[in-house]
C-alpha cells in the first residue's frame, strides 16, 4: 500500500500517466473512503476514482469563476425543477481527455474500467424530456464557454425506481445518494432564508411613499450543494446549483425547554421535507401545496443568490438586464417574476415602473406544452395563504397589464378574460403561464411546429399584442452523450472515416454523405449497429432473463408512458403483425425485435393499464411457437438515462408515433436517429424537421398531420367506424377485448376498449391505425434490401447535425440572451490570488 503523499493533488493535475492516477487513486481510497485495497468493495473503487477526476475538474472550476468574474460578462442562469443529468463519471472522463489513462491506472489494480462505470447511480432528478433537455443545455453551455449556471432542487429522492410485478408496473424509492454522491460539494456557508405564510403590512416612510413588508412568516433555510459541469474539450467547468431544505433552528429552544423535544423534531422534519421528493408526473399539473412550495423555495433561494453575486460586482440595481438573464424552464419556475419585483419593490424601494422593466428584460419563458392538462394553475386561495405579498404584486401586475390592453383594444371583455392572469371562471386561479408570457422578454416553443401553434392556439392573443416576443429554438441533444459516450462502435468508427470534430460540431457529420452509397462503408455501419445490438442482448440476459436476437430487426419505443404517444398505437400493430404470421400470410415480414420501455406517473392508471397490456401481449406472443421465430416483444423496465444508452445504439427503427400537434419536440426521436436509426413517424414536434433533413425517402412518415387532427375534431370523429369497416383493427381490439390477453381476467382491458371505442379515441389512435400499418409495410420491404437500409441509416446520422444541442445553445444566446463566450486560458495553481470572495 502507498504511503499518503502530500503531493498527489500536485500530480493529479499536471499528467496523465497511470502510475501518478494509480496513486491518486489508492490515496482518495485511504484518505478519502477510509479503506484500504484489501477491504474496498468495488463502489469504493467508483468513490475513489470518482474523486481523483474530480480533483482535475476543480481547479478549472475555480478558474472559469474567476474569468467570469474578471470579464464582468453577462450571466446565465437556467432555472428548473428538474435535471436528469444521468451518470456523471465517464462523460467527465472523456470531456477532459482523460479515459485512456484511467482505464490504464485501473487495469493494473486488477480492475475493469467499465465496470466500475456500471456501478454509478444515475442523478435522475428529472422526469423525461424536460429535465433530460436542461442536462443537456448545461453540457452544452459549458461546452460553448458560456457564463450559464443551473439552478434546482436537490431531491433526495429522485425519479423511482420503476420494476415489474405480474407485468404490471410497481414503484420503488430509489434513493441516489444512498452509496455517497462524490460529484457534490455541500456549501454550508451558502444558506439562504425562505419564508412562506404569514401577512403584508403596509406603512408609509416619512415622504409618505407606501411600502410592505411580509411579515409572521415560517422560514425554511436552503443550503447549496454545487455540482462542476465540465464542457468537453474546454478548460470551462461551470456550475450547477441545487438547493436542500433545512429547518431554520436544528432545535427549538423554547419548544425544547418548555419539554416538547417531540414537537420541535418534528417540525424540523416538516422543513426538511420540501427537497424530499421529485414528483414523478411529466404532464399533468400537480396541484399540491408541497409542489407549490418546491417551486418558490428554490426560486427564491435562486434569486438571493443570484443578486448577491450581482452586487458583489455592481451597484445600480438597473443594470440587472445589462448583466444578467434568467431561463425559466416551463412554468414552473415563474414564480420567479413576482419574487423578484417584491425584492425590487420592497428590499430595495424601487418605483414599480423601474422595477417592472428591470424584471420584464430580465426573465425568458421556455414552454414546453399545450396540453391544457399540463397548463399550470394554482388557486388563488392557496397563493395567499403561502405567498400573500406574491399575490398582491400579481394582482398589480395583472391590473396594469389589463389596462395596457384596454387601450389597445377597448371594450373587448373576452379578449381580457383570455388574457388575464387570473382565471375567474369557478374558484379563481393563477395562470402560470400568462404570468411567465407577461413577465418576460422572450418566449420559445421547442420546435417549429410547436412553436407556430403557441403563436396561432396557445398565447394567440399575446401573440397579437407583441409579435416579436414569442421565438422558436428547438431542442437538441448532446452529442457528448447521444452517440460518443453511449455509441463507441459507432463513433470509433466515425473517427476513423472523419476525424472527431463532430464531437463539437456536429455538422461536420454532412461528410458521412460522401461514404452513403460506399458498400464498405455500409458493411462497417450495420456491423457496428449489430454489435451494438449483441451487446444488449447481453444486457437484457444479464438482467431480465430474456433472449433477443441481434440478428432481427430492432423496432423500439422507449419513452414515458402516455395516451398521447399511443404506445397503443404500436401494441395494435404488433397484434396484427402476430395475427398475420399465425394466419400464414407474412412470409415477407423480416424477424423483428420489439421493444418498449417507459414509466408511467404513479396516478395515471391508463398509462399503468397499457404497461401491462404490453406485458400480457408480450408473454402471449412469446410463447407461441407459430410466431416465435419472427416476432420478439420485450418490456424493458426501469427506462432512465442510462438504460436509454444502452437501448438507443442498438435500435433500427425508431417509434415517434404521437398524436399529431401533442408532442411539443421531443428529444429521443433526435437521439435514436442521430444513432442511425430510421424514423416511423407522425408529422409532429421535432419529427417534422427531422424528416426535412434526412429526406423524406428517409423516414417512414404517417398518419394524420396537426390540421387535420384538429379538423377531424371539429366535425365530429367516430371512431367506431374504423373499427367496423377495418377487419384487421376489428379483430386486433377483439383480442383485447375478449380476454386473449388477459384469459383470467377477460374484462381486465375494458377501459382501455371504452376509451378507444366507446369514449371517442381522444388520441384518434383508430383513425391513424391503417397509415401505421402501411408505414409498417414499406419499411419492412426497405430493411429486406441491405444496402438501401444501410444507406438510409447512414443519411440518417450524416443529417442530425443541427439537432445538437450545441446549435439550439447558440440560438438561445443569439436570440434570447445575448450572451458571449469566454474561453480562458489555462492557470490551474492552487491558492491564486484573487479579488473575488469565492461563488
Ligand atoms: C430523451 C429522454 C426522454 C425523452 O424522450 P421522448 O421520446 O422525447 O419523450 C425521456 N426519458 C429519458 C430517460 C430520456 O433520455
Amino acid at each position: 500500500m502507498s504511503e499518503f503523499d502530500p503531493d498527489a493533488f500536485e500530480h493529479d493535475y499536471r499528467g496523465t500517466d497511470p502510475d501518478e492516477i494509480q496513486r491518486s487513486i489508492n490515496n482518495r481510497l485511504v484518505y478519502t473512503i477510509g479503506k484500504d485495497p484489501y477491504t474496498a468493495v468495488d463502489h469504493d473503487w467508483l468513490n475513489a476514482l470518482s474523486y481523483v477526476v474530480r480533483d482535475r475538474l476543480i481547479e478549472r472550476w475555480m478558474e472559469t469563476h474567476r474569468s467570469y468574474y474578471r470579464s464582468g460578462t453577462k450571466r446565465i442562469y437556467y432555472l428548473s425543477l428538474e435535471f436528469l443529468v444521468g451518470r456523471s463519471l465517464n462523460n467527465a472522463l472523456l470531456n477532459i481527455g482523460f479515459r485512456d489513462s484511467c482505464e490504464e491506472a485501473l487495469k493494473r489494480l486488477g480492475l475493469d474500467l467499465e465496470e466500475i462505470l456500471g456501478m454509478e447511480h444515475d442523478a435522475a432528478l428529472g422526469n423525461g424530456g424536460l429535465g433530460r433537455l436542461a442536462a443537456c443545455i448545461l453540457d452544452s453551455i459549458a461546452t460553448l464557454d458560456l457564463p450559464g449556471t443551473g439552478y434546482g432542487i436537490r431531491y433526495e429522492y429522485g425519479m423511482f425506481r420503476q420494476a415489474l410485478e405480474e407485468n404490471q408496473q410497481v414503484e420503488l424509492p430509489e434513493s441516489w445518494l444512498k452509496a455517497g454522491n462524490p460529484w457534490e460539494f455541500p456549501r454550508p456557508e451558502v444558506v439562504y432564508k425562505i419564508h412562506f405564510g404569514g401577512r403584508v403590512m403596509e406603512y408609509q416612510d416619512k415622504k409618505g411613499r407606501r411600502h410592505h413588508d411580509w411579515i409572521d412568516a415560517e422560514e425554511v433555510l436552503a443550503m447549496a450543494y454545487d455540482t462542476p459541469i465540465p464542457g468537453y474539450h474546454t478548460e470551462t467547468v461551470n456550475n450547477l446549483r441545487l438547493w436542500s431544505a433545512r429547518a431554520s433552528h436544528d432545535f427549538d429552544l423554547a419548544c425544547f425547554n418548555r419539554g416538547n423535544y417531540l414537537k420541535a423534531v418534528e417540525e424540523k422534519a416538516y422543513s426538511e421535507n420540501l427537497s424530499k421528493v421529485l414528483y414523478p408526473d411529466d404532464r399533468a399539473s400537480a396541484n399540491q401545496e408541497l409542489r407549490l412550495r418546491q417551486q418558490y423555495f428554490f426560486v427564491s433561494a435562486s434569486l438571493q443568490d443570484i443578486l448577491r453575486r450581482f452586487l458583489q460586482q455592481y451597484e445600480s440595481l438597473r443594470q440587472i438586464p445589462e448583466h444578467i438573464t434568467i431561463q425559466l424552464n416551463d412554468t414552473h419556475p415563474s414564480i420567479a417574476i413576482p419574487e423578484l419585483m417584491r425584492i425590487l419593490l420592497d428590499k430595495y424601494k424601487l418605483e414599480w415602473q423601474q422595477a417592472w422593466k428591470i424584471t420584464q428584460k430580465t426573465f425568458n419563458y421556455t414552454n414546453h406544452t399545450l396540453l391544457p392538462e399540463a397548463l399550470e394553475s394554482w388557486p388563488v386561495e392557496l397563493m395567499e395563504r403561502l405567498l400573500p405579498r406574491h399575490m398582491q404584486i400579481i394582482f398589480e401586475i395583472n391590473r396594469r397589464f389589463l389596462l395596457t390592453v384596454t387601450h389597445l383594444y377597448p371594450n373587448d371583455m373576452e379578449l381580457l378574460k383570455r388574457l388575464s392572469i387570473i382565471d375567474e371562471e369557478g374558484a379563481r386561479r393563477v395562470r402560470m403561464a400568462n404570468l411567465a408570457v407577461i413577465g418576460s422578454r422572450r418566449v420559445n416553443g421547442v420546435s417549429q411546429l410547436h412553436t407556430d401553434l403557441l403563436r396561432q392556439q396557445t398565447f394567440a392573443d399575446f401573440h397579437r399584442l407583441d409579435p416579436e416576443r414569442i421565438v422558436n429554438i428547438t431542442n437538441g441533444i448532446t452529442p457528448r452523450r447521444w452517440l460518443n459516450e453511449a455509441n463507441h462502435n459507432l463513433s470509433g468508427l466515425l473517427r476513423n472515416v472523419i476525424g472527431h470534430d463532430w464531437v463539437k460540431d456536429l455538422s461536420q457529420l454532412e461528410r458521412l454523405r460522401a461514404y452513403a452509397n460506399d458498400s464498405e462503408f455500409q458493411q462497417r455501419f450495420m456491423l457496428a449497429k449489430r454489435a451494438n445490438k449483441a451487446r444488449l442482448a447481453d444486457l437484457t440476459m444479464l438482467h431480465l432473463g430474456s433472449t433477443i436476437d441481434p440478428y432481427t430487426l430492432f423496432d423500439v419505443q422507449v419513452k414515458r408512458i402516455h395516451e398521447y404517444k399511443r404506445q397503443l398505437l404500436n401494441v395494435l400493430r404488433v397484434i396484427t403483425l402476430y395475427n398475420r404470421i399465425c394466419d400464414g400470410i407474412a412470409p415477407d415480414l423480416v424477424p423483428r425485435t420489439i421493444l418498449l420501455g417507459g414509466k408511467a406517473a404513479p396516478g395515471y392508471l391508463m398509462a399503468k393499464l397499457i404497461i401491462r397490456l404490453i406485458n400480457d401481449v408480450a408473454a402471449v406472443i412469446n410463447n407461441d411457437p407459430k410466431s416465435a421465430p419472427q416476432l420478439k416483444m420485450l418490456f424493458i423496465p426501469n427506462y432512465d438515462v442510462s438504460t436509454a444508452c444502452d437501448i438507443i445504439p442498438a435500435a433500427d427503427l425508431s417509434q415517434q408515433i404521437s398524436t399529431a400537434g401533442m408532442e411539443a419536440s421531443g428529444t429521443g426521436n433526435m437521439k435514436l436517429a442521430l444513432n442511425g436509426a430510421l424514423t416511423m413517424g407522425t408529422l409532429d414536434g421535432a419529427n417534422i424537421e427531422i424528416r426535412e433533413q434526412v429526406g423524406e425517402e428517409n423516414f417512414f412518415c404517417f398518419g394524420l398531420t396537426a390540421d387535420e387532427i384538429a379538423r377531424k375534431r371539429q366535425n365530429g370523429y367516430d371512431p367506431r367506424l374504423h373499427h367496423e369497416q377495418d377487419a384487421e383493427l376489428k379483430r386486433a381490439l377483439d383480442m383485447i377485448d375478449q380476454g386473449y390477453f388477459s384469459p383470467t381476467n377477460p374484462n381486465r382491458y375494458k377501459a382501455i376498449l371504452r376509451s378507444l371505442i366507446d369514449d371517442g379515441d381522444h388520441f384518434m389512435v383508430l383513425a391513424d391505425y391503417r397509415a401505421y400499418i402501411q408505414s409498417d409495410e414499406r419499411a419492412n420491404a426497405l430493411y429486406r434490401d441491405k444496402a438501401a437500409w444501410a444507406r438510409a441509416a447512414i443519411l440518417n446520422t450524416a443529417a442530425m447535425g443541427s439537432f445538437s444541442c450545441d446549435r439550439t445553445v447558440n440560438d438561445y444566446a443569439r436570440l434570447v440572451w445575448g450572451a458571449v463566450p469566454i474561453p480562458h486560458r489555462k492557470s490551474r495553481r492552487i491558492g491564486r490570488k484573487s479579488n473575488h470572495r469565492g461563488e
